[in-house]
């Protein structure tokens, strides 16, 4: 066996301890959380890999490689848009998606809705907040979104499934936790104010650098890239 090989399933077996660890300090199951492995930087070489090692939930942030990556590996992957959507990737992406995380407008969503209606879908999506505030991030403004959950929630032929975020980048995990906490709280007030069918079961947050505090916080789906590629 070359011994790169041997690094990846390594980087995957620490950094799934790390998860189950985490879990258990917050008294969590680790069945509550999903490991999306994000496969952006890396090579087919390596994602075929982790498949072999019991990966089967992929994120790209990007359509055009999800769609191309989606159509070179095994059908029984789970993709996850976890980048931005162009109204006219709508209607590729959303048959190839079981989760699409980063619906940052009230148009998007209508264009989802549209696009679901025309191919007999109902795509569970996730919306995007920009919890930080912070100018250059993509997201939905939190006032924004309180004021509009109403028509959010009225949009039909899609699940509204949750939130997601990306705290800024820090050297200090725990300056995340503040933003984490936030969408969590967030996700409390728009479940209390949702119609039946609506159920905010989901939270995508954390990341390589900080998704031990994500899920000591609430997430559900934690997203993770060069953590497990690194090395290779
Ligand atoms: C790239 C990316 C990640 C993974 O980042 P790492 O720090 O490499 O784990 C997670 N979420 C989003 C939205 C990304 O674009």
């Amino acid at each position: 066996m070359p011994r790169m090989t041997d690094r990846l399933a390594d980087n995957l077996q620490r950094v799934t301890a790390e998860i189950a660890a985490a879990c258990s300090r917050a008294g969590r199951s680790p069945d509550e959380v999903t490991l999306v492995a994000v496969t952006k930087y890396t090579e087919l070489v390596w994602i075929r890999r982790l498949i072999e090692l019991g990966v089967r939930n992929l994120g790209e942030s990007r359509p055009q490689q999800l769609l191309e990556r989606s159509e070179q590996l095994p059908s029984d992957v789970h993709w996850h848009l976890i980048g931005h959507l162009q109204r006219n990737k709508v209607k590729p992406v959303s048959p190839r998606t079981v989760l699409i995380h980063s619906v940052d407008s009230l148009r998007l969503l209508e264009r989802i809705s549209v696009i679901a209606a025309e191919l007999s879908l109902r795509p569970r999506v996730l919306l995007e907040v920009n919890v930080s505030g912070e100018a250059s991030k993509d997201g939905l403004v939190v006032s924004d979104l309180t004021a509009q959950w109403d028509a959010f929630q009225a949009v039909p032929n899609v699940d509204v499934a949750g939130l997601m975020t990306m705290a800024p980048l820090a050297d200090d995990p725990a300056a995340a936790r503040p933003m984490f906490r936030a969408l969590r709280q967030l996700r409390d007030e728009l479940a209390a104010r949702a119609a039946p069918h609506v159920k905010l079961t989901e939270l995508s947050m954390g990341m390589s650098g900080d998704f031990e505090v994500a899920i000591e916080e609430g997430a559900t789906l934690v997203r993770i890239g060069s953590r497990l590629f690194e090395g290779l």
